[in-house]
């Protein structure tokens, strides 16, 4: 029997029992499922884990409810920039795009980058000219427009202050995205996309684009997709440590997340989460924080989605 994996992620933060109406919450496990079932339909029909992984951070971010594509936050001009970076674990090939605006999908620009350029990670204006090169899809300012994202921004504008969309305790929480998958051939590989952090400026760049921060993936160890403050999950070099562990200190997937999230991470005042996968198809998902929008699904007879501890 194959031996296939897909895990995602939707956002780790403040998100509690109490704040999601019944609705709100079948509309996030709907929209984890649909991410899930195509990016593992691919695998089933032989695709690679690395079009596995582009195919459900796409989906997640053609959804507004996470902090995503379609759904990312307000930065401090009212703008939308987006970060993304995919994984190959096979090769170790790696794109990255960052404070990107107007493209529908910065994750597949990120592949493109990989797949197109002689370079791993693209920024700003330059990274827009070689979205044209390449002849991404663009959308215009009202497609990223969303009256919940704009609420939240209203709240910090014109103030210093800039925040995770899901770190409070209002109502409304919502995610940067990412996926982690193992293939037919034992491949496996990372993808994450965000919006960054409502209010965000001076061009600020979270983890989620950094290979080796917010996402990471290496056949020999793992692939890791992570969410949550990312000066945090920089300075910790939270995807790689995790991948490290394994390689250098012999840990199992799971010893390795909880020593990077629940000790190392911790220590320095992080909060958040990720998901990894290992090459044997192991999935861990593992996050300090109330809860995490989460899903996995494998051909052992997985297939679940979760929002909180
Ligand atoms: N890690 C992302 C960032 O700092 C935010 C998130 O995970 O929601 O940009």
């Amino acid at each position: 029997m194959k031996n296939l994996a897909i895990a995602i992620h939707g956002g780790a933060g403040t998100i509690l029992r109490t704040s999601l109406t019944p609705e709100k919450e079948e509309a996030y496990k709907a929209a984890l499922q649909l991410a899930l079932d195509q990016a593992y339909q691919l695998l089933e029909n032989g695709a690679s884990a690395l079009d596995a992984v582009e195919k459900a951070v796409s989906v997640l971010e053609d959804s507004p409810l996470f902090n995503a594509g379609k759904g990312s936050v307000f930065t401090a001009e009212g703008t939308h920039e987006m970060d993304a970076s995919i994984m190959d674990g096979s090769n170790l090939q790696a794109g990255a795009v960052s404070t990107v605006s107007g493209i529908k999908n910065p994750i597949q620009l990120a592949r493109n980058v990989m797949d197109k350029s002689d370079h791993v990670f693209l920024c700003g204006k330059g990274a827009e000219e070689f979205a044209k090169a390449v002849r991404s899809k663009t959308e215009t300012n009202d497609y990223f427009y969303d009256q919940l994202r704009y609420d939240q921004w209203q709240e910090l504008k014109g103030t210093d202050n800039f925040q995770l969309d899901h770190s409070t305790t209002k109502e409304q929480k919502f995610g940067t995205v990412g996926a982690v998958a193992l293939d037919e051939n034992g491949n496996i590989a990372a993808a994450t996309s965000t919006g960054g952090m409502t209010n965000k400026k001076f061009g600020r760049v979270g983890d989620s684009p950094m290979i080796g921060s917010g996402n990471y993936a290496n056949n020999e160890t793992c692939a890791v997709s992570c969410t949550g403050s990312g000066e945090f999950f920089i300075r910790a070099v939270v995807a790689y440590d995790v991948s490290c562990l394994m390689e250098f200190k012999g840990l199992s997937l799971q010893e390795a997340i909880k020593e990077v999230i629940q000790n190392r991470l911790l220590k320095i005042g992080g909060d958040g989460g990720l998901i990894a996968i290992d090459r044997h198809g192991n999935i861990s998902l593992e996050f300090n924080t109330e809860g995490m929008y989460r899903g996995a699904k494998n051909s052992k007879g997985t297939n679940e989605v979760a929002i909180y501890e």
